[in-house]
């Protein structure tokens, strides 16, 4: 693999994986951003085919058995899934591609593409703060937030198998991290040093 980048973010529901994404599509224009399918409804502002492939329970099960997915995964009793083909057109094209995955996600993802693709565990100071954002965000009743919070915790026992760990506390600081992680990779040694090579002695 040698074009194009892969960054996957992970991190609890609230901790601000959809703010800092708006971030990167404003910042890199080469980025691709991974749209998901899933079978949750959609939230006020979001639009399918931009955030979402939004399908149902019937049509997830189906590309699940066509093997469209390159890995996929229930969460909050969602079905969610990463589909292989346009993030392979995305790479050819030279493309940095971002994945917006719960923490089975990651694994799958690493496991495809190995060292190749890095993450980015991103996360609140503490679960006070989390819930304060779930709760500002107006998208979910008190027992879908407490049972996030579950969730959050679980969650962060991986924080250790990602590259890098962002806690979002300071929103400048957090875009300005992200950032400078995303265009790192594209400076990432693998992806470049075979054609430089070749056209290196080329007078
Ligand atoms: P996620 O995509 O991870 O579920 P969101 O990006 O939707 O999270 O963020 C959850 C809420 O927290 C949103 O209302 C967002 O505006 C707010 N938010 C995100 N980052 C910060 C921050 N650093 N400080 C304060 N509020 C934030
Ligand atoms: P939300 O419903 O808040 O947009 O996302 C819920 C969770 O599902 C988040 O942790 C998000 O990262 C994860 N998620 C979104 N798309 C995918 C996907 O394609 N695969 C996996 N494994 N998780 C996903």
């Amino acid at each position: 693999m040698s074009k194009g980048a892969v960054l996957i973010i992970s991190g609890p529901s609230g901790c601000g994986k959809s703010t800092l994404t708006k971030e990167l599509l404003r910042v890199i224009p080469n980025l691709y951003f991974s749209i998901s399918t899933t079978t949750r409804s959609m939230r006020e502002g979001e639009q399918d085919g931009v955030h979402y492939h939004f399908v149902s329970e019937q049509e997830f099960l189906t590309q699940v058995q066509e093997g469209r997915f390159l890995e996929w995964a229930q969460v909050h009793n969602n079905y969610y899934g990463t589909s292989l083909e346009p993030i392979t057109h995305a790479l050819e094209q030279d493309k940095l591609v971002l994945f917006d995955v719960d923490v089975q996600g990651h694994r799958d993802i690493k496991a495809h593409f190995g060292d190749f693709a890095q993450s980015v565990f991103i996360t609140t100071k503490n679960k006070e703060i989390l819930k304060s954002r779930l709760q500002s965000r107006q998208t979910d009743d008190e027992h879908t937030i407490e049972f996030r919070l579950i969730q959050a915790y679980e969650e962060m026992q991986h924080l250790h198998t990602f590259d890098y760990l962002l806690v979002n506390d300071d929103i400048t600081q957090a875009r300005e991290a992200i950032t400078a992680i995303a265009k790192s990779l594209l400076y990432r040694n693998t992806r470049q040093n075979e054609e430089l090579l070749q056209n290196w002695n080329k007078l």
